[in-house]
């Protein structure tokens, strides 16, 4: 039997696959499982509670043989993490195929997909865990960075300088946000129950002190905002008790949001349960667990609402801890918006989204050399330079050197055919993967997030994302990835990812253009479609056909 063991993608130009289109899924796979990329790579669990990369050790196993002697007229089929079959199709089809976690409507909720999962049948792919693209916290920490940097422009004159932001959970995603806060000059206060998330994002330094107790953070915090000095303080506890305690204390918080793993009931500290204790109460009474849970998150919710009250800005960060406070009873859990509406959506209608990249090679020259050419690409776009710069400055790589920004229709297309010249050139010393998230402009249903709120009232239409799979797949990706339950949890979300493989190939580049241009293409029509005024204009701006207004 096979079992856990330290996985690590090969470095370099030596193949161990038929292809680089094959060598690139297999080193994204073994990449997403390198202990300094997955949150718990023995489980293979990469990020968000229980988002897994492959459903056993067997299939992981099993994948990387396919993987090795695929040939450049087949495609692997993956269901849930465990290889199914290899089909023979052509040298245009993506060389893998995902599908992770769906259910049919009424059996989609964590209850059915737990049972299914204990029996071996099923496994949670969250959004870039099943479909091997997550790049560490970077991934998140682009996104993290945009949106407060909105909440800066919408509410405080576009710094952060002299507030104070409270948050909750420090893990895979949660992580990014001191930094993004502090690279937005605002002082941050994160809490977390678990201390090895504290000292893992000190260590990596995404978080820059941990606090002893909640009244030393909070004179930290103070002491920082009077001196408009950015700095970010972790403080142990759990984030139901400590939130409301800052309500009671009148603490001056300008900011509230969280990223606990609220989304899987099983996965949030209830009040009252000691963080050691959590892991098997969780597994010995599910059910008993997620009252608790939904109950403990209807008081950190309250506490939010408390502070929006008091003025302060909040928002849901997309971790749906508003639908676990309502299913506890707690009425106005819907009052505060979730990001999306709140600030992502104008992007969105541009086709803007996280583009990401990673360096196959290994060498992070590779991801510099993409840094300066995105620079040179693009630029008149001052906050994109201003990112670009301070990632290559202060982001941390974990696993193989990767980069993300968030680029728009039009634009992906470009540095996407930039980045295959340079490999055609050997400017880069190996091929890269041009991926993104599955929290993009027009790759997903999920409305407690990507599409809540929309115009049209269109929320919960989950045509899309499929229509996104399938043009992916007709465009000439080289693996596509259909899941189910990513970000939100089960029943909340239907969603899909791309990843095509600049090689230097020409192919490669057709490849890319027709790809880089539909996937983004598709958050264009979505937003036409639903009424959007941005979406309209960019359409008509940059071409984009929509039969509806035409003739
Ligand atoms: P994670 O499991 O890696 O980390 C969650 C953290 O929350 C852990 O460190 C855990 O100790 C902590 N925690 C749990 N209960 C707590 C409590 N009661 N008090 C204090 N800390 C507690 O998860 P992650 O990958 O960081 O994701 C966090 C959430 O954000 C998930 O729900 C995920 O689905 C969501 N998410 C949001 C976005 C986005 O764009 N906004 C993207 C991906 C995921």
């Amino acid at each position: 039997m096979s079992g856990p063991r330290p996985v690590r993608a090969p470095r370099g130009t030596g193949l161990s696959a038929l292809g680089w289109q094959q060598e690139a899924a297999l080193r994204m796979l073994q990449n997403n499982l390198d202990p300094e990329v997955a949150e718990h790579p023995d489980k293979l669990v990469v990020y968000g509670g229980t988002g897994k990369a492959a459903r056993d050790w067997r299939s992981f196993d099993a994948m990387v043989r396919t993987l090795r002697t695929l040939k450049q007229d087949e495609t692997m089929l993956v269901q849930s993490g465990r290889p199914v079959g290899v089909m023979r199709t052509h040298e245009w089809a993506p060389r893998v195929l995902i599908a992770n976690s769906n259910l049919v409507g009424d059996w989609a909720n964590w209850e059915e997909f737990r049972r299914l999962e204990a029996l071996g049948l099923t496994m949670y792919g969250q959004m870039t865990a099943g479909s091997w693209i997550y790049i560490g916290t970077q991934g998140i920490l682009q996104g993290t960075y945009e949106t407060f940097a909105a909440v800066a422009a919408k509410r405080f004159g576009g710094s952060l300088a002299g507030t104070i932001t409270l948050t909750a959970g420090l893990g895979g995603m949660g992580g990014a946000q001191p930094l993004a806060v502090t690279m937005n000059d605002g002082v941050a206060l994160c809490i977390d129950c678990d201390p090895r998330a504290i000292d893992r994002r000190i260590e990596h330094r995404y978080l820059d002190v941990r606090a002893d107790s909640l009244e030393h953070a909070l004179q930290l915090a103070v002491e920082a905002r009077d001196a408009r000095r950015p700095l970010s303080i972790g403080v142990l506890g759990n984030a139901a008790e400590l939130v409301p305690q800052l309500l009671a204390m009148n603490a001056p918080i300008d900011i509230v949001t969280d990223q606990t793993s609220a989304h899987d009931p099983l996965a949030y500290l209830p009040i009252g349960v000691e963080f050691d204790d959590m892991a098997s109460y969780a597994a010995e009474k599910p059910a008993d667990f997620t009252v608790r849970a939904r109950e403990s998150m209807a008081k950190h919710v309250e506490a939010m609402v408390g502070f929006q009250d008091a003025g302060a800005e909040v928002f849901d960060y997309g971790n749906s801890i508003r639908g676990e406070a309502q299913l506890a009873g707690y009425a106005r859990a819907f009052d505060f918006p979730g990001f999306v509406p709140a600030y992502i959506r104008p992007l969105f209608c541009e086709g803007k989204g996280p583009f990401r990249w990673a360096a196959l090679s290994g060498d992070p020259k590779d991801i510099a050399a993409t840094d300066r050419a995105i620079l040179d690409l693009f630029p008149e776009n001052e906050s994109l330079a201003r990112w670009i710069r301070m990632a290559g400055e202060r982001v941390h790589f974990q696993g193989l050197p990767a980069r993300i920004c968030w680029l728009g229709y039009g634009e992906r297309d470009r540095a996407g055919e930039r980045f295959n010249d340079m490999v055609a050139s050997g400017e880069l010393s190996a091929p890269v993967v041009i991926g993104r998230d599955h929290l993009d402009c027009g790759s997903v249903a999920s409305p407690y997030r990507e599409t809540e709120a929309m115009l049209d009232g269109s929320d919960a239409i989950a045509d899309w994302p499929l229509l996104n799979a399938m043009v992916n797949v007709a465009s000439g990706a080289s693996w596509v990835s259909l899941h189910h339950g990513g970000g939100v949890g089960m029943g909340r979300s239907i969603h899909a990812g791309q990843v095509t493989v600049a090689d230097g190939t020409p192919l490669a580049g057709e490849k890319i253009r027709r790809v880089l241009t539909n996937d983004p293409g598709m958050g264009v029509i979505r937003h036409v479609d639903a009424g959007y005024d941005i979406a309209e204009s960019v359409a008509t701006d940059r071409g984009v056909r929509v039969p509806m207004r035409e003739g």
